[in-house]
């Protein structure tokens, strides 16, 4: 692998967003704005924080849509979710919308970013079941349901299956054995939602050849997100305090960029995925996926 190929996406991992997004939410906050777009027509001059921005208007311009919800400090109204800390009691409103809206601008921006370094590395790792001598017997691909058309595969929607994960204690079985045993890849809609089994060593149908996606433009968003994660939020336990006394979606602060290390361009590339985690002041966290 040579760096040139990879240099678009090393330029944007040099260069986050977040560190100008959160400029801009200090600007907000102790200026005459009402809007979050009133600041960002001003910045029309280079910038420099942790990283300088030639043309901080036009970087921001991808992220004014979730930048809004810090509007919200000015002009309360209601968020639809909730987050807590490690011990279950939610966060102060400005910490909670900072959390809220860097988990998904870093989410958007890592999905640029991952979508550069990943297809220079003509690797399908990530289309494939797991082979015989990993101890996993199969990959599971979320799939959001208008998804599952993409799949032209065998379907189980019944009601075990929705009252099972793939990970349940209780092992779905199908013609008497279990579903991951079954040759080639399937569709089931769980009790989480749907998803593309891969048992051992099946390959996704759209995996052309051994390194090409034959739906790559319209893939599903799981496809889009390898893998470096924004995981700055967590789904919370459904037992922690704030779950129960709300019906808002309710999510842990965690901070961190989880990047999966079977992967070549995180191996590769560690040292700059934990310098852009940093500039974000967030924990870069090197996890193993496939064991
Ligand atoms: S849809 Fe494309 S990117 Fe997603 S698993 Fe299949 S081949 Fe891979
Ligand atoms: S493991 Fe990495 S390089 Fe390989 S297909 Fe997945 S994201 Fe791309």
């Amino acid at each position: 692998m040579s760096t040139p190929q990879f240099q678009a996406g090393l330029d944007l991992l040099a260069q986050p967003i977040l560190p100008l997004i959160r400029l801009v939410q200090l600007l907000f906050l102790t200026g005459p704005f009402d809007t979050i777009h009133e600041v960002v027509a001003e910045l029309n001059e280079p910038i420099e924080t942790v990283v300088r921005y030639e043309e901080p208007a036009k970087a921001l311009a991808p992220y004014l849509d979730l930048m809004r919800d810090f509007e919200r400090l000015k002009a309360p109204r209601s968020a639809d979710y909730s987050i807590v800390d490690e011990a279950g009691e939610p966060l102060p409103q400005m910490e909670a919308i900072d959390l809220w809206i860097a988990q998904h601008v870093v989410s958007r921006e890592l999905e640029d970013i991952n979508s550069l370094l990943c297809g220079p590395c003509h690797c399908a790792l990530c289309c494939i079941g797991p082979s015989p001598e990993l101890h996993q017997l199969f990959f599971e691909i979320p799939l959001k349901p208008n998804e599952t058309t993409l799949f032209p595969l065998p379907t189980l929607d019944t009601p075990e299956t929705r009252q099972l994960t793939p990970d349940s204690a209780h092992t779905m079985q199908v013609a008497g054995r279990p579903f991951y045993e079954h040759e080639g890849p399937a569709l089931y809609r769980w009790r989480s939602g749907w998803s593309m089994i891969l048992p051992r060593n099946a390959t996704c149908p759209h995996l052309l050849t051994t390194e090409a996606c034959s739906i790559y433009p319209s893939r599903p968003e799981v496809c889009r997100k390898p893998q470096i994660f924004a995981y700055i939020l967590d789904h919370a336990q459904e037992n922690s305090a704030a779950s129960q006394s709300t019906p808002l979606a309710t999510f842990q602060a965690t901070r961190k960029i989880l990047a999966i290390w079977d992967c070549p361009y995180v191996k590769r590339f560690q040292n700059e995925i934990a310098a852009y985690a940093e500039l974000c002041e967030l924990e870069p966290i090197f996890k193993e996926n496939k064991h």
